[in-house]
């Protein structure tokens, strides 16, 4: 996708502060970060919203899951534990059209949403 921020810092012509990679999957810190850990983890397939995501994209969602596992136990919050967020859709505010989780960890999270 041309347009795609996302796809854009996947193929490094936009720079990142990566902090997890693999064939499929690529995480780097937030541009503006919502707590002193904001990571984005996402799939290097170019997929617009979690409502596009389809049967085929089973194996990708699981390895995003397991990358997450990864990157907790890399940065030893496991024990603090952490939050994961995904917006969908205007409402959500979603702004990059290119599925991501927001990983955030390292404060107290207020009772219930991101912000
Ligand atoms: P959304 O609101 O779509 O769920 O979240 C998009 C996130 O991407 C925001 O938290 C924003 O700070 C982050 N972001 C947008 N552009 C860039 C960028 O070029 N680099 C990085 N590292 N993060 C970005
Ligand atoms: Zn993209």
């Amino acid at each position: 996708m041309e347009d795609c921020t996302f796809c854009k810092i996947i193929k490094g012509e936009i720079p990142s502060e990566k902090v997890y990679e693999d064939e499929e999957i690529l995480a780097f810190k937030d541009i503006h970060p919502a707590a002193p850990i904001h990571i984005l983890v996402i799939p290097k397939k170019h997929i617009a919203t979690l409502m596009d995501v389809t049967p085929e994209d089973s194996n990708i969602m699981a390895k995003i899951l397991e990358s997450i596992q990864k990157i907790v136990k890399k940065l030893g919050i496991e024990e603090n534990g952490f939050r994961l967020i995904a917006n969908c859709g205007p409402a959500s505010g979603q702004e990059v059209m290119h599925i991501h989780f927001h990983l955030l960890a390292g404060r107290k999270m207020g009772p219930k949403i991101i912000s």
